[in-house]
């Protein structure tokens, strides 16, 4: 048996014929950036997430740069991140000017702890940036109390998470303003780059609006120094099929994680995903953790197993950022996780025949170990 990491060919097969019908309308319909099928998606999406505006962009990335952007952040300003993200967390951040801050996550979730925001708070910190790490939300409450106490803009990052709620109100619904990818491996993923804003603020999606497309309301008239951060027509529309069948992909990604949690139960020195109270978990990533994380991974390798490990560099390890002046040893939990994480694969259409394989495989690992 060969299990690959990540397979597209179940929701691929189960979209096919809408997929492709869809883009003929739109190789049809001659009109192929911020049409018809850009607004469709943005409400769609938006009423997916609870949340009065979408605005769709280009990509993850540029939509957390657009968020920044829209609340005034720039340069001299600090914005809290995690320090065990994806990078583009902190990227973002550094865009628009202004200083990526990073704060440790608790060690039982991986996301950021809410004690450890504080203390990163300085007088020149004006946001805090919590990351849905893995498909898991953060504990919002305590995040939204800093923020506020502290007069702080939250602007999440849920480009892991779409679909996940905290108290059953959905990540990407809590912050001023907030972004989300739909890189192809994500939940929901486009068939190339696209991502999406998300605000109940009417004037920062203004702002946002404006900003992704050339700082123009008008065409050719500018009021500000804009960029071209536009979703495409053909990446809307399908992201439109793909988003009627999200909530059932994420009952398969929960039913996968459930086989992998009971059959991992107790083996060797697993640590296995821990879901927190009023969190929910959708799965973008199944990650367990174990000291002999490297000796795993390439047992499994050999096995035709594939993993990976998001993500082997914390962010202030990072030759990129060297110049904010972090060593090792500062961030000693992100550490510990860089050094010790693992995840396995885990896609809509994974059959529990599969998980058992590889879980199978995993306790033949630690017999042996
Ligand atoms: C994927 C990802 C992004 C960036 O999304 P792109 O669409 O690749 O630009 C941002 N933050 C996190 C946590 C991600 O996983």
């Amino acid at each position: 048996m060969k299990i690959s990491f990540l397979s597209f060919n179940a929701i691929n097969d189960k979209i096919r014929d809408e997929a492709l019908k869809t883009f003929q309308e739109v190789f049809e319909s001659k009109w192929y950036i911020l049409g018809q099928y850009v607004s469709e998606f943005e409400k769609q999406y938006a009423t997916f997430n609870n949340v009065d505006c979408c605005i769709g962009v280009s990509n993850g990335l540029d939509g957390l740069h657009l968020a920044l952007k829209s609340v005034g952040i720039g340069k001299g300003d600090e914005v809290i991140v995690p320090s065990n993200t994806f990078i583009a967390s902190a990227l973002a951040v550094s865009y628009t000017g202004a200083t990526p801050v990073f704060s440790e996550p608790d060690i039982r979730t991986y996301n950021i702890d809410p004690l450890q925001i504080e203390k990163c708070i300085t007088k020149k910190t004006k946001a805090i940036m919590p990351v849905h790490l893995y498909g898991q939300s953060c504990t919002m409450d305590a995040i939204m109390q800093t923020a506020t106490k502290h007069g702080l803009y939250v602007i999440e990052d849920n480009a892991q998470s779409q679909g996940a709620a905290y108290k059953n109100k959905r990540t990407g619904s809590f912050g001023n303003v907030n972004a989300t990818s739909f890189y192809p491996g994500k939940n929901l993923g486009a068939f190339g780059d696209a991502g999406a804003v998300t605000t109940n603020d009417p004037v920062l999606a203004e702002k946002v609006k404006m900003l992704r497309n050339y700082g123009s309301e008008r065409k050719y008239y500018h009021e500000t120094i804009g960029y071209n951060m536009r979703l495409d027509e053909l990446q809307a529309a399908l992201l439109s099929v793909k988003l009627k069948y999200l909530d059932g992909w994420t009952k398969e990604r929960q039913q996968i994680a459930g086989w992998y949690n009971e059959a991992l139960k107790g083996v060797g020195d697993l640590v296995l995903p821990l879901v927190a109270a009023e969190c929910t978990h959708v799965y973008h990533l199944y990650v367990i953790r174990t000291g002999k994380r490297n000796d795993l991974q390439q047992y499994l390798q050999r096995q035709d197993v594939g993993t990976l490990i998001h993500y082997p560099v914390p962010l202030h390890l990072q030759k990129a950022y060297s110049d904010l002046g972090y060593k090792k040893g500062d961030f000693p939990v992100t550490e510990e996780i860089a050094d010790t994480c693992l995840s396995l694969p885990l896609f809509p259409g994974l059959t529990q025949q599969e998980v058992f394989f590889v879980s199978g495989q995993i306790k033949k690992f630690f017999l042996n170990a």
